[in-house]
C-alpha cells in the first residue's frame, strides 16, 4: 500500500469561524477537538480523528501481541538475577571457546 501524503491545506480548513482538520483515515472534516494531541507533528494533532486513532491502535496492540509474548515488567532484583545469567551464560560460552583454542 502506497503511502498518501497531504499537503497541509488539504487537511485544514476553517468552517464557520471553527478550525476544522479531515481525519486522512475517515476522510471526514471534524473539529480540532475530534484529534488527539501528538507534539511530533507540526500543529500539534494526530493525522487520525479520536475514533479512528483508537481503532487503529487496538489494532496494531492485537498485531503486536500476536506471536510475541507480552512484555513482563521484573522486580529490579529479578531483573538484576536475569542479568547476572546471561552474564554468566556469556562468560561460560567465551571459556569455552578459550578451551577449543588452546
Ligand atoms: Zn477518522
Amino acid at each position: 500500500m502506497t503511502k498518501r501524503y497531504y499537503k497541509y491545506e488539504e487537511t485544514h480548513q476553517t468552517f464557520n469561524g471553527v478550525k476544522h482538520k479531515r481525519c486522512t483515515k475517515c476522510k471526514r472534516w471534524k473539529e480540532e477537538s475530534e484529534f488527539c494531541k501528538n507534539r511530533a507533528r507540526k500543529e500539534g494533532l494526530k493525522i487520525y480523528c479520536k475514533g479512528c486513532n483508537n481503532a487503529y491502535s487496538l489494532k496494531l496492540r492485537r498485531k503486536n501481541r500476536k506471536g510475541k509474548k507480552a512484555r513482563v515488567y521484573l522486580r529490579f532484583e529479578d531483573r538484576l538475577r536475569r542479568e547476572v545469567e546471561q552474564l554468566s551464560k556469556k562468560l561460560s560460552q567465551a571459556e569455552l571457546i578459550i578451551d577449543i583454542q588452546k
